[in-house]
C-alpha cells in the first residue's frame, strides 16, 4: 500500500516509525514531515491543511490511505472532501468526519454530546455575546476556582482556570467581547473545577466497534513539579499506573461505549482515533476532552507499548472488521522526555545544531519535533525539538534511561523537564 501520514511532529515521527514496519506499508509518503520522518519515507513538502494539493497528490501517486496525524486537516473537513470526490472517495481516511471532529474543534459541541448520552464530565453552561449578561451573573455566584473555555481551537491555549469571580469576569469578557481568540471564543463554556489526576485513553474506531490502545498520561506545564506555562508536552509515561483494570472497566461502559454507540446513533460518521482526556475524580473517570487524533506525546509512548501491525489496524477500519482484531501490548513500560527550545512555549531561537545524537539501541528511540536538515546537519526547527523515549522494566528504569540520554543529546539553548512521571515513582 502507499500511504500518506499528515503532520510534522514527533507524533508523526512515531507513527511513520509504526506504519514503516508494517509488511502491508509498500511506501510511506509523509507531508511535511521532518527531519525524522524521513528515515522512514519520503517527505513531501504541502501543508496538512491544503487540502487540494493533498487530494491532487493522492492522485498523481495513487496513494491508498491517508493518515492525518493533527486536528486541523480534520477539523477542516478532509474526510468529507474526499468522500465527497468520485475520484478519490475510494482512498480511506483515517480520522472521523467533519461533524465527528467536532468533538475536538467545538467544546460546546462535545460538553452537549456527553450530556445527550450521559456521559460524566464536569457540570457546565454555554454563552455567547446574546447572552453575556446572563454569563456574567452566573459567574458572579460560580463556585470556585471556574474554568473558562474558548468554544473553539485555540492551540491549546482556550482555557483558563481562575481564582475569583472578578478574574473570571474579565477573561470571559476579553474572549466573548474582545474575540481573545477570533471566532473561537465567540462561544465560552463555563465549567466546574474537577480536582483529580490526569490521564489519556485512546481507542480506535471504526464506528460501530473499537480498540482500546495502551494508556498514556502527558505532562503538559514547563517547569519541574508541573508549573508554570502550558506547553505542546513535555513527556508522558505509559502505562498509567492508577488506570487499572477497574478504572478501566469503568471508562469502556461510562466513556467509551456510550461515545461509540452515541456517534452511531447520531449518524456520525467517525473512522479513526479517539482521544479521550479523562480525570480520575476519587476513582470516578469525567471526560474534560474529547480529541479526534492521537495525542503528542503520547503517541511516542503508546506505538513503542503496541504490538499489532499498525496498518493492519487501519485496514480494518474502513473494512469494518475491527472487532475482529486483539491488542497486543508490549509489557514493558515506556517514559517520553521532551527536549525544548530555551525561550518555549513563549518566542526562542530555531537553527541550532544538535549533536551527540545516540545511535539506535534495544529499548530506546528518538523521535523528532521541531527538526530540519540542512548541509548534512540537523538542526533545531521549532520549540519542541526532539524526544527521547525508553522502554524498561519499570517506569523509573525507562525515566531513567530517557533523562540520561536527554543529557548528552546537544544543541543550545536545550531544556527538558527532570521530573516526568514524578506522581508515580
Ligand atoms: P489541549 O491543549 O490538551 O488540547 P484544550 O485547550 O483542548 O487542551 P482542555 O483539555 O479542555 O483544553 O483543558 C486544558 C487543561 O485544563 C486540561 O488538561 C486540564 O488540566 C484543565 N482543565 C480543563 N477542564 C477542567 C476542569 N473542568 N477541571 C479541572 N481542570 C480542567
Amino acid at each position: 500500500m502507499k500511504i500518506l501520514l499528515l503532520g510534522s511532529g514527533g507524533r508523526e515521527h512515531a507513527l511513520a516509525w509504526k506504519i514503516a514496519q508494517s509488511p502491508l506499508c509498500g511506501q510511506l509518503f509523509i507531508a511535511p514531515g521532518n527531519a525524522g520522518t524521513a528515515q522512514f519515507g519520503q517527505n513531501v513538502n504541502i501543508a496538512v491543511s491544503a487540502l487540494d494539493e493533498l487530494k491532487a497528490f493522492c492522485l498523481q501517486q495513487q496513494i491508498d490511505m491517508v493518515i492525518p496525524g493533527s486536528e486541523e486537516p480534520l477539523v477542516k473537513g478532509i474526510y468529507d472532501h474526499f468522500k465527497a470526490d468520485a475520484a478519490l472517495q475510494h482512498i480511506p481516511v483515517i480520522g472521523p468526519s467533519k461533524l465527528g471532529a467536532q468533538l475536538e474543534g467545538s467544546k460546546a459541541f462535545a460538553k452537549q454530546f456527553m450530556l445527550r448520552h450521559n456521559i460524566p464530565t464536569a457540570a457546565y453552561r454555554e454563552f455567547t455575546e446574546d447572552t453575556y449578561a446572563e454569563g456574567v451573573a452566573y459567574l458572579q455566584q460560580h463556585s470556585l476556582p471556574i474554568v473558562i473555555k474558548a468554544d473553539g481551537l485555540a492551540a491549546g491555549k482556550g482555557v483558563v482556570i481562575v481564582d475569583s469571580a472578578e478574574e473570571a469576569i474579565a477573561e470571559f469578557t476579553h474572549m466573548i467581547k474582545a474575540a481573545k481568540f477570533g471566532d473561537a471564543s465567540k462561544r465560552v463554556v463555563v465549567e466546574q473545577f474537577l480536582t483529580g489526576i490526569e490521564c489519556s485513553v485512546f481507542v480506535i474506531t471504526d464506528g460501530h466497534s473499537y480498540q482500546l490502545l495502551p494508556t498514556a498520561k502527558d505532562y503538559k506545564r514547563i517547569g519541574e513539579g508541573d508549573t508554570g506555562l502550558n506547553t505542546g508536552g513535555m513527556g508522558a509515561v505509559s502505562p498509567v499506573p492508577f488506570a487499572d483494570k477497574a478504572f478501566m472497566q469503568k471508562v469502556e461502559t461510562l466513556i467509551i461505549q456510550p461515545t461509540v454507540a452515541g456517534l452511531a446513533a447520531e449518524g456520525i460518521v467517525y473512522h479513526g482515533f479517539i482521544f479521550f482526556g479523562l480525570i480520575n475524580v476519587g476513582g470516578h473517570p469525567y471526560v474534560i476532552e474529547y480529541n479526534c487524533r492521537m495525542g503528542d506525546p503520547e503517541t511516542e509512548v503508546v506505538m513503542p507499548r503496541l504490538q499489532n501491525d499498525l496498518v493492519a489496524l487501519f485496514k480494518a477500519v474502513p473494512e469494518g472488521t475491527l472487532a475482529a482484531q486483539a491488542i497486543q501490548e508490549d509489557a514493558r513500560a515506556a517514559a517520553t522526555v521532551m527536549l525544548v527550545s530555551k525561550g518555549y512555549p513563549e518566542d526562542y531561537e530555531k537553527g541550532k545544531v544538535i549533536t551527540n545524537l545516540p545511535a539506535q539501541q534495544p529499548g530506546q528511540l528518538v523521535f523528532h519535533a521541531g527538526t530540519k536538515e540542512s548541509n548534512g546537519q540537523l538542526l533545531t526547527n521549532g520549540g519542541r525539538v526532539l524526544t527521547v523515549t525508553s522502554l524498561a522494566n519499570s517506569l523509573g528504569e525507562a525515566l531513567a534511561q530517557s533523562r540520561q540520554t536527554a543529557g548528552t543529546i546537544q544543541f543550545e539553548g536545550k531544556y527538558y523537564r527532570h521530573d516526568i512521571g514524578f506522581e508515580f515513582l
